[in-house]
């Protein structure tokens, strides 16, 4: 359905967000806009017009400039915004809760909306399987998956943000994983003190440290890097089973308890 090349642009915000955004022909859509401030600052360099806005969870950071976006003159009447449905948030008119097709008719794209409970109940990524190229996908997944790490459970239960992660992974591993933060380095400090005879976790801290030194994004990744190197997906791993044994004091039984105890060492970390 893109037939056309969707431009994604990162809209750095307050210390270390990324508000991701869509553009084609004129158009733009935003994920997560925490602040107003960037993607305003975006419409007037650009002259291009917010047709809608994606939210994937329910968090001041990715919802706050909300308000602002839609009683802005570039902000198309009527402009639709996806979001959980669960949360009954402000300004949502097009509550989601996983399963649904997001259509950006004027970015000539729809997006798969996946339920990724864990982080925050009702939490939400947005995929898109050719959006990059024809072959080639895209995943919007807030506060789900980080480079290297994924999210806090606040709201959700280690089985349910195993499942959602185990979703994530069954998407190509050429795709690419939008972020909502830029968190990459600090996750790999503790991936090294997981797994630390995994090399591609040795040779991706390095790659990291030097893009952050030049003051580069690491995100978006890729799904078959995260598989090589996020210790919270890596639940098969003989590594990895062997250090969530030593915090459980016993072999985890399965690969939820094995992910259960990566997330809460990283808690203490
Ligand atoms: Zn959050």
């Amino acid at each position: 359905m893109n037939e056309t090349t969707t431009e994604i642009l990162a809209l750095p915000a307050f210390q270390d967000n990324y508000i991701w955004l869509l553009r084609v022909g004129g158009y733009a859509a935003v994920v997560d806009p925490g602040d107003a401030a960037p993607v305003l600052a975006h419409l007037a360099d650009s002259g291009d017009r917010l047709c809608a806005i994606l939210l994937t969870h329910h968090h001041a950071d990715h919802i706050g400039g909300l308000a602002e976006l839609l009683a802005h003159p570039q902000t198309s009447a009527g402009l639709p915004v996806f979001g959980p449905a669960l949360n009954n948030i402000a300004g949502v008119n097009r509550p989601l809760s996983g399963g649904e097709i997001a259509v950006l008719p004027e970015l000539n794209t729809a997006l798969d909306v996946i339920a990724v409970p864990g982080h925050t109940l009702g939490h939400l990524a947005y995929y898109g399987a050719s959006l990059i190229d024809s072959n080639l996908g895209a995943l919007f997944c807030g506060d789900t998956l980080f480079g290297a790490g994924c999210g806090r459970l606040f709201e959700g239960t280690p089985t349910q943000m195993q499942h959602s992660l185990a979703k994530i992974t069954a998407l190509p591993a050429s795709t690419f994983v939008f972020c909502a933060h830029e968190y990459t380095q600090s996750n790999l400090r503790f991936a090294c003190v997981v797994e630390p005879d995994n090399p591609d976790v040795q040779c991706r801290s390095r790659e990291v440290a030097a893009a952050r030194s030049a003051g580069l994004a690491t995100v978006p990744t890729r799904i078959g890097v995260e598989l090589a190197t996020n210790p919270f997906l890596r639940w098969d791993e003989p590594a990895v089973r062997i250090a969530a044994a030593a915090q459980l004091g016993q072999p985890p039984q399965n690969a939820v308890e094995t992910f259960a105890a990566i997330r809460a060492w990283k808690d203490r970390f």
